[in-house]
């Protein structure tokens, strides 16, 4: 049985051998560690209902629920944070980013149960295995959540994949490319396509990670835009984390108490190191105290003013050349990509349902 230093060392050691091109499974040892975790914090605590302690959580202080308990601590914390930054109402038709992921899983299920209008929107990015195995995972959760689940195919679309930006001439990472074309994504089949807001699966050790990320580099006007909700903005359609002021271990523990299906598998062309540089310095400080995270991150959203750049400083959004959709440039980023013009009807066609 590895204990957590055994996991730490093999999650660093994963690093490595990622940065020689082996294959190696960094995701499965991240989870592991994740669940490693989740037991040893929960070790002989009783919930208040005299049951055996499933997970323990945070409502003002620290608290252990039984596999019930926790469930319902789960789905109330989201209406909270739903309520408190005013993410959702009942009347907005909202499009949930589904990547075959726990955490979108997670929002798809919760959202549903929780009555509101869903839909659920997946992108497959030819990314080999793990594209395949995504979409299959996919259905499962359609099906779960009883809802049908739209599906864009990008080498429809595009007449390429992702899988075609591996060692570009440029040497920019082909996630660049990818994370460039499923914003992009997200937002032109919302606006297109008439829904109010998009859903993504980002959660509190995501948002701390890219605070982290951005404060190292002083990248004021990001840090300014950070936060639970992206008002809608011409053609930019308003966007939600309704997972906000939540930890991925305890969206862990939800998925696998609920028995929600997703994908353990990590994409081959992830560069972990970049993405999951902050989360043992996380970690390592919410041993010592448990509200930490979640401190930090109230206090940014109190604070964030302080990072408000000049209206001279400010890039001003115009409509891209080819699309007509909002970018500082001549150009938007996507088509830029692509080389492509995509009209509605494209995507519309490259467009099928699964249930
Ligand atoms: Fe795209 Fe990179 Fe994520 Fe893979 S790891 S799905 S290439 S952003
Ligand atoms: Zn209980
Ligand atoms: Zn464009």
């Amino acid at each position: 049985v590895l204990n957590e230093n055994d996991l730490k060392f093999k999650f660093n050691k994963n690093f490595e051998i990622k940065k020689n091109n082996s294959s190696s499974n960094i995701c499965n040892t991240h989870l592991n560690l994740i669940d490693l975790k989740i037991k040893k914090e929960i070790i002989n605590k009783k919930c208040f209902c005299g049951k055996l302690a499933y997970y323990k959580g945070l409502e003002g202080k620290l608290r252990y629920f039984c596999k019930e308990h926790y469930i319902e601590y789960f789905e109330r914390k989201i209406k909270r944070t739903i309520e408190k930054y005013k993410l959702l109402n009942d009347k907005e038709r909202v499009l949930v980013a589904l990547s075959g992921g726990k955490d979108s899983a997670v929002a798809f299920f919760v959202l549903n149960k929780l009555g509101y209008n869903v839909t659920g929107f997946h992108i497959n990015l030819g990314i080999g295995e793990y594209s395949k195995k995504s979409l299959e995972i996919v259905k499962e959760q359609a099906k779960l959540v009883g809802k049908s689940v739209m599906v864009l195919d990008l080498k429809k679309l595009v007449g390429k994949t992702i899988e075609d930006f591996i060692n570009n001439p440029t040497k920019r990472p082909a996630c660049s490319y990818c994370g460039i074309s499923k914003r992009y994504l997200f937002n032109r089949i919302a606006y297109e396509l008439n829904f109010d807001v998009v859903v993504t699966g980002h959660h509190l050790d995501d948002e701390l990670n890219f605070l982290c990320h951005n404060l190292i580099n002083w990248n004021l006007e990001y840090l300014y835009k950070q936060g639970p909700k992206q008002e809608k903005e011409g053609k930019f359609v308003k966007k939600v984390k309704v997972l906000y002021e939540t930890e991925e271990k305890e969206i862990m523990a939800y998925a696998n108490l609920i028995n929600i299906p997703y994908y353990k598998g990590c994409c081959e062309l992830a560069d972990n190191q970049k993405t999951k540089k902050y989360f043992f310095f996380w970690d390592r400080l919410s041993e010592e105290n448990p509200q930490v995270k979640i401190q930090f991150i109230k206090g940014f959203l109190k604070n964030k003013e302080i990072f408000k750049v000049n209206k001279e400083n400010q890039k001003e959004l115009k409509e891209c050349e080819i699309c007509g959709f909002p970018t500082s440039r001549d150009i938007c980023s996507f088509c830029a990509i692509w080389d492509k013009k995509i009209t509605k009807e494209d995507l519309k066609e490259s467009l099928f349902w699964i249930d």
